[in-house]
Parts: C-alpha cells; structure tokens; sequence
C-alpha cells in the first residue's frame, strides 16, 4: 500500500502538488510544529474527511517564541513523527520545510493589527507570539493555498486570530476549529507534556478538574468570584502555578464583566508546571 509522501522545501514540495491540485481537488491543510500526538491526528483525520488532499506542516516557528528557552526545549522528534504519519494514505503531503525556506529575509515578523484580540490572554503574557504566528500561517497559505486550514480549540485565540488573518489579508481559506483532544487524566493533550515529569503530570489533571467545576458554576456564580475560587484553589497546590485565569467572550475574548444575551463565555487558563507552560479553556455555555 502506497503512503503519505514526505518534502523538505515547498519546491519539492510543489513539484508533485501543484499537478495533484490541478485535479479539481479541494486540499486541507493542517500547520503543527511536531512532537505529533493524538490532537494533532484528530485534525490530520477531520481534514481527510471534507479533502482528497491534505497537507501536514511540521515547523517549529522561531518567531512565535517569546521565551528562547521555550524555544530551545521544544520537543522535536520529526523522525519518529513522520513514523506516526506512515499510516497514511498516499494522499497526505508532508512538508517538513526549513527556516530559510519560511523566512528567506531573516527570521523576523510582520507586524498586524488583529483588532484587539491579539493584547488579551496569550498576547499579553506572550508579546509578539501572534505577529509570529501571523507571519508563519500567511506565508504557509500563500505557497500552499489550501481550500481549507484546520486548528485545535486548544490554542483558542490562535483560532480565533487566524480567523482574523485571512479576513484582514483576503485569503481564500476557509478556517475550521475542531475540539481539544485529551489524555486519559483530563490533561488537554500539547507537546510540550512530554516535557512533564510523571508527578506533574499526573497533577496537572487538576487543571481540566477546575475546568469542569467552572462550567457547572457558570450558571449560578459570577465570573469575579468564580475567578477568586479559582486562584485560591491554585494557592493550594505546590505543583501547579496559575499565571492567568479569565472567563471571556468568545469573540471578542475581552473579560466577561456581566453576563449578555446571545453572547458565547469561555474561561481559559494558563499555568506553569515547573518550567513548561501549560494552557487550556472550555465552552461555558
Ligand atoms: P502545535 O503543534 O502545538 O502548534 O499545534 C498544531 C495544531 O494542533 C494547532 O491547531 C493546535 O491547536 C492543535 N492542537 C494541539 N493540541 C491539541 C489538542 N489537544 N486537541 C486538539 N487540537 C490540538
């Protein structure tokens, strides 16, 4: 049985693809930066579901770090991911590019204005990451231009901005969030888990538990003192550090002051297990 195909530059790349695409094809394209587990799959199988062709990206963007020991202990493992990819059927492209190849002028990002959305949350613990991300996914649509992109609602800003991108810089993309995948304990499933000693993670379940007892609150609590449970409750743990916890709306992922009608609230967290940062969110209503 024929497998998924493996390229190392978008020429390469191109020399195959361009003439599959011809074909009257629609083609999904799923970004990851490796270290693959079964979130990043659950989007590789959505994808092949709704395409006859899929493009997986493996890059580990230098520019959306802000933290460069964040970005130097990032877990790459290409050889065994594309061993994890070997499943798949001849229809799925993988492109495994090099810097050089995304950032040919230096590894530097252009600068948008997401309309706001890009100061809350991950924006202002992390400065600069979305112009990474930005600056990453434009350039990949731009060489792939995929009919469709999908992402995880485990990086629900990122969705939420990339959404944003394609409407500012008119790509003909069609954007698509598919829901958190989950270890065994709770603990939304990142690469940077492998980076967990046992004991954190299994502590780190803690943080879908607060998850789940903040949704049940939701209808009767207000956000403020869901905010206060929340914070005392990371007080008392001694492996688990909160950095931030905020009950936001959807679209605008500005703080939830009062409950409005029609509007969509999540709550969305972030926290430190020892050095590795983890986050997560759930939908409240
Ligand atoms: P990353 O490799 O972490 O940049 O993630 C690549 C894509 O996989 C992004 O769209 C993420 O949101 C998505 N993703 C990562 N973890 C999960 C998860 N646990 N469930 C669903 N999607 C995920």
């Amino acid at each position: 049985m024929s497998t998924m195909q493996v390229f190392f530059s978008f020429e390469a790349l191109n020399s195959i693809f361009l003439s599959k695409k011809a074909q009257n094809t629609t083609v999904g394209f799923v970004p990851t930066m490796g270290a693959l587990h079964q979130g990043h799959l659950s989007l590789i199988d959505i994808a092949l579901s709704e395409n006859n062709l899929v493009v997986v990206s493996i890059f580990v963007n230098p520019t959306q770090f802000n933290n460069a020991s964040d970005f130097d202990l990032y877990p790459r493992t290409v050889e065994s991911d594309l061993k994890i990819l070997k499943h798949y059927s001849e229809n799925v492209f993988v492109l495994v590019p090099e810097t050089k190849d995304i950032y040919p002028n230096g590894t530097i990002s252009r600068q948008y204005d997401f309309g706001g959305i890009e100061n809350e949350m991950e924006g202002k613990f992390r400065p600069g990451h979305f112009d990474g991300v930005g600056t990453v996914l434009h350039s990949f649509f731009k060489m792939i231009q995929p009919t469709v992109a999908y992402f995880g609602e485990k990086d629900f800003q990122q969705l939420q901005i990339v959404k944003k991108l394609v409407k500012i810089e008119n790509l003909p993309v069609k954007i698509v969030g598919c829901p958190i995948v989950r270890e065994s304990n709770g603990l939304a499933m990142s690469s940077r888990n492998k980076r967990l000693t046992k004991r954190q993670y299994d502590e780190a379940s803690f943080i879908y538990k607060i998850l789940k007892t903040v949704k049940s609150d939701f209808g009767t609590k207000n956000a403020q003192n869901i905010a206060q449970w929340v914070e005392n409750e990371f007080k008392n743990n001694n492996y688990l550090k909160l950095e931030y916890f905020e009950i936001s709306n959807e679209e605008t992922l500005k703080p939830m002051i009062e409950k409005e009608l029609n509007q969509k609230y999540r709550a969305f967290i972030s926290v430190f297990a020892g050095d590795v940062r983890l986050i997560d969110n759930i939908a409240l209503n």
